[in-house]
């Protein structure tokens, strides 16, 4: 049986072979370990190979899970499409946000932040595959809300994230995620993440600047959504 940090092992071996074949930097690719519908028990796995940060999609499940595990020193990432009634709660138990797609979610998020916390680290969305995906900000609202976000002032812009149109055809994800790296470029702020790639594809992602990848089931195996809640 594989348990949960061998398979961390073969994510991280994974991950050092994409970066040796892009010429960056080992390390310059951090492990973004997507934990939703998994139980608080794999997080704590999870921690004890190594790993500290955490992607969380639905609020109620994450805010279960911060509370059983308060004894060790998590960052939690909110990284699930979000409705305005869930602001305040993920402005003041997440450390980022990677999925902020309209200026008003980011005014609540940086009106609700905590004034003892540190800014909330944002990536914007971004939706690179048009029609085949309602999520994101299109790359023509991006420079506006862009400029918008970053002068915002609990908030700390730090780049894009996106979820291309899943495919196998490495040729196809690799124009995706150059088509998000270059959207990032034309931004004239200094951001300083990509948080894009998934378990299919981060080999992708990392040839095209990726510096964060969220993985989820190469990590804890598939997800059963028989009880997903929100
Ligand atoms: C579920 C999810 C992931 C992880 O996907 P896997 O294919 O299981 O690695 C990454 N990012 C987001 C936004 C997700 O919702």
């Amino acid at each position: 049986m594989t348990t949960i940090a061998d398979n961390i092992a073969q994510v991280r071996s994974r991950i050092h072979a994409a970066e040796q074949a892009a010429q960056r930097a080992a390390g310059s690719v951090q492990l973004l370990a997507v934990s939703k519908t998994k139980p608080a028990q794999a997080l704590r796995e999870a921690y004890a190979a190594g790993l500290r940060d955490f992607g969380e999609n639905y609020l109620q499940e994450a805010l279960g899970k911060q509370a059983e595990l308060t004894d060790l020193p998590l960052i939690w990432h909110f990284i699930g499409p979000i409705q305005s009634n869930k602001t305040r709660a993920i402005a003041e138990h997440f450390d980022w946000v990677h999925s902020v797609d309209r200026l008003k979610i980011a005014q609540r998020l940086s009106e609700q932040r905590p004034a003892e916390l540190p800014p909330l680290n944002i990536c914007i969305q971004v939706n690179v595959s048009g029609e085949a995906s309602k999520s994101g900000c299109t790359p023509t609202d991006l420079p506006a809300l862009a400029k918008a976000i970053a002068a915002l002032p609990c908030l700390k812009l730090r780049g894009l994230m996106a979820i291309p149109e899943p495919t196998d055809d490495r040729a196809e994800q690799d124009a995706a995620f150059a088509a998000v790296q270059r959207l990032q470029a034309s931004l004239d702020l200094p951001l300083d993440t990509l948080s894009m790639g998934m378990s299919h594809d981060l080999e992708s992602a990392i040839t095209q600047g990726a510096t964060w990848v969220r993985i989820g089931t190469a990590l804890f195996g598939a997800r059963d959504y028989g009880q997903t809640p929100n």
